[in-house]
């Protein structure tokens, strides 16, 4: 027998699966969808196994050496979704199939065979375990494969993995009380002990930032045993502070309606678009309907935007489907992450709750495919394969003839626009469904306050606001859709500004580490005391960071407890759990990036303020509108979701801009037609199909050079009526010191050229690198 493998060598000329002769003591053990190891010139070499034959063209085939996983990884459905991945997306087929399997599969790792149940052991295999209850499994002879598999199957034996990665899990101190003391104590000692034995458990953090009392104190008082002192992985005591809650709702007669005209679709091939705005109860029905699915024993996939799949969303799934449901999320380690994957893979759950690559999960009975916050960036992979969720969704979706369901309350216009055309069905959810009202929104011109005398960051509006609710005791969160302290340095004396050595971008300042940094590449140096072009010591911080609104907001009001949230701040594994669960028990104030924007929903939070919402309207993005329509309605959604009224601030220097004038009414229809209006005169997606091509290289002239090459082939290869623009050197031309020009194609006729641009790819690859987008954003 010939087994057909893809192997795993970045060339252009190995693109394709070759043929390998499969040694008789592998024939029974080898799988469609397996990785095995292969002999490639004069390497030994990953492949996939895509496919057998009984011949081969070829004389002379290798055999191959081994296989490296007892079980095929891929199922034969993902590995013909590969294929038409490989299509679309215009990348080499083992990179689709390496983005399809948790990270943990692809590092090296020992196996061990561990026995089980030593007495069912067959007798060659008791030779070679030698009475051991396990053994790498690199000592396994090639021979002893197929009956290892065999005994795999009927749990005789395991074969477990060992990362090597001994991860250090966080931890953090936690006091409380024990008893108190009619002994007299010292101030601090005392302080502390009153503040435990209000407030229960506490971090220690959090008590010496209270009392100001010195970590002595803390000590003697656990010494004299009138306190207690533990450490706790903050992963665990996350999960056991979101305790599973399945309370049931009883539907309204409006989200009654929209479930049953998606129930009539369940086991037909339809995109549904549920337009619901935030806390219509979206997430409900997403719950309902994959019970449903689970319970005519098929499976189901939720996507949800990474940061959004927070252990409250966690606690709403594992309350309805106990152990029927993996997570899939960024808080989990490695080897966390390749046990969920697992227990998709051995079928012990019909439920899997994931971001972007959790569309991949293997199931093989699929019954729903839902992605929330469809209007998600993240769903898009910016690396090659640069894929988009959605479209693989739709891919798998025809396999099954099953329905994807798009939710929103921002949907992306690309949807909309298929909604509109009637190739959606199109559902809407126009209220929240606990009678909560949609918060009122204040659009603040920030020129006039500025006439007017107002030189801080807040308008006269959200001051006042911000005062009331601190009273009131209730939450604020604010919204700065920058991170860092100042967003670029400039000299005053002869306007230089500090830009990164390897890109086209200005540097950030970050008072944290008093470094420049590049966002693009990670470039880091330290901040200059004299301006380098003229050595005058007038450099001068421009531009407002969240990390100095954090410090303005701290010295205005001295007394609320504030919280900051950006990439900055949330490093390190669980402290996005940490942040929100802190915000939740004890904040005043939660200011961050677009990153809180999403998902959250806090009992007490009533006021919104969004400090300036032009800085994502003029980025040079022709989604730079919808982006921040998104962005503002998604925040203003954050307010008022229960109980408590909510109210909106929109800081702007654009007041009339459609963009925000829709945010402000909550008028989705008001801001798609505009925007229609305007992607029509411009040619833009989704009115025509949309297709970058950026080649990259260290030398512009060569990129250049290359890139008219290129537009040169396409004008051949494309019809007539297709518009092909460039190349140009994009505003931000040089990334990590690397030179990109770019070439767009617009069809209207909404071709995809799968063939011409596969052509291309291929011919130039290996001289420049390339990259084709199908979801451009334009940079
Ligand atoms: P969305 O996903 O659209 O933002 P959710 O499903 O999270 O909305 O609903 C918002 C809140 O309202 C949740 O706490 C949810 O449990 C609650 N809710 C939804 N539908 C109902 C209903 N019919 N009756 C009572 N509460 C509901
Ligand atoms: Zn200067
Ligand atoms: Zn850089």
């Amino acid at each position: 027998m010939i087994a057909k493998v893809v192997v795993d060598v970045p060339a252009k000329a190995v693109d394709r699966p070759f043929d390998y002769l499969i040694p008789s003591d592998l024939e029974d053990v080898i799988e469609i969808g397996q990785r095995v190891k292969v002999p490639f010139g004069p390497r030994l070499v990953m492949g996939y196994v895509v496919g057998f034959a009984v011949k081969s063209e070829f004389k002379k085939l290798k055999a191959i050496e081994t296989i490296l996983d007892m079980d095929a990884s891929l199922t034969t459905e993902l590995i013909d979704l590969g294929k038409m991945m490989k299509k679309t997306t215009i990348s080499p087929l083992v990179s689709i199939y390496q983005s399809m399997l948790p990270t943990a599969l692809k590092v090296k790792y020992t196996k061990t065979v561990v026995v089980l149940k030593p007495h069912k052991l067959t007798e060659s295999l008791r030779l070679i375990m030698k009475n051991r209850s396990e053994v790498p499994y690199d000592e396994l002879p090639k021979s002893a494969l197929s009956s290892v598999k065999k005994l795999m199957n009927e749990g005789v034996i395991d074969l477990q993995q060992d990362l090597h990665l001994r991860e250090r899990k966080k931890t953090v101190d936690y006091l409380t009380f024990i008893k108190d003391t009619k002994q007299s104590l010292g101030k601090k000692q005392r302080m502390v002990l009153e503040y435990l034995k209000q407030n229960g458990e506490t971090t220690k953090k959090e008590v010496l930032n209270y009392t100001k009392a010195p970590n002595s104190t803390i000590l003697s008082l656990v010494k004299k045993g009138f306190i207690k002192i533990e450490s706790k992985e903050i992963y665990r005591h996350l999960t056991h502070i979101y305790k599973p809650s399945n309370k049931k709702v009883t539907l309204t007669n409006k989200q009654k309606d929209v479930e049953d005209r998606i129930i009539t679709k369940l086991g037909m091939r339809e995109t549904i678009l549920l337009h619901g705005v935030t806390g219509s109860g979206k997430t409900e029905l997403y719950l309902n309907i994959i019970e449903r699915v689970v319970n005519d024993g098929k499976e189901a996939i939720l996507l949800v935007p990474e940061i959004s799949l927070t252990p409250m969303m966690a606690s709403r799934f594992k309350g309805r489907f106990n152990d029927n449901v993996a997570l899939l999320h960024s808080g989990l380690s490695m080897q966390e992450k390749y046990d969920e994957w697992r227990k998709v893979k051995r079928k012990e759950v019909q439920v899997v709750v994931g971001a972007r690559s959790a569309i991949f999960a293997p199931f093989e009975n699929l019954g729903v495919i839902i992605i929330d916050e469809e209007h998600t960036d993240s769903y898009k992979q910016d690396t090659p394969p640069t894929y988009h969720a959605r479209d693989v969704a739709f891919m798998r979706a025809d396999t099954y003839q099953i329905p994807v369901i798009l939710g929103s309350a921002t949907p992306s216009v690309e949807s909309y626009y298929h909604a509109a055309k009637g190739e959606y069905m199109l559902l809407n959810l126009t209220e929240r469904a606990n009678d909560t009202t949609l918060p009122k929104v204040h659009i603040e011109d920030m020129r006039l306050e500025f006439e007017a005398g107002n030189r801080t960051i807040f308008s006269q509006k959200l001051r006042e606001l911000i005062n009331d609710r601190l009273q009131k005791k209730e939450k604020i969160m604010l919204l700065l859709n920058r991170r860092g302290h100042s967003t670029f340095v400039m000299c005053r004396s002869c306007g230089e500004v500090i830009m990164c050595p390897n890109c086209d971008i200005s540097l950030t300042y970050h008072e944290d580490s008093s470094s420049l940094k590049c966002h693009y590449c990670g470039h880091q140096e330290k901040s200059p005391s004299l301006c380098p072009n003229c050595q005058s010591s007038y450099i001068r911080y421009m531009g407002l960071g969240t990390e100095q609104a954090e410090e303005i907001v701290k010295r205005e009001y001295p007394n609320a407890y504030v919280i900051r949230m950006d990439r900055d701040t949330t490093t390190r594994k669980n402290a996005h759990e940490q942040l929100l669960y802190d915000f939740e028990q004890k904040g005043d104030i939660l200011i961050g990036t677009q990153m809180i924007a999403k998902g959250l929903d806090f009992r007490r939070v009533t006021l919104v303020g969004v400090l300036a919402a032009d800085m994502s309207l003029k980025l040079p993005d022709y989604k730079a509108t919808e982006k921040t329509f998104q962005l503002l309605t998604q925040v203003a959604g954050r307010a008022g979701r229960h109980d408590l009224l909510g109210e909106v601030v929109i800081q702007t220097y654009n007041p009339n801009h459609y963009a925000i004038k829709a945010a402000k009414n909550h008028d989705y229809k008001t801001f798609y037609n505009t925007e229609m209006r305007i992607r029509t005169l411009a040619g833009y997606a989704p009115v025509v199909n949309l297709i970058q091509i950026i080649t990259a290289d260290k030398d512009v002239k060569f990129t250049l050079k290359t890139a008219s090459k290129i537009v040169y082939d396409l004008k051949r290869l494309l019809p007539s009526d297709t518009i092909i623009l460039g190349p140009v050197l994009p505003k931000v031309a040089r990334i990590k010191s690397m030179y990109r020009a770019q070439i767009i194609i617009k069809d209207k006729h909404h071709r995809l050229f799968e063939e011409e641009l596969y052509y291309v790819f291929q011919k130039y690859q290996d001289i420049i690198s390339i990259a084709i987008d199908r979801h451009p954003d334009l940079l």
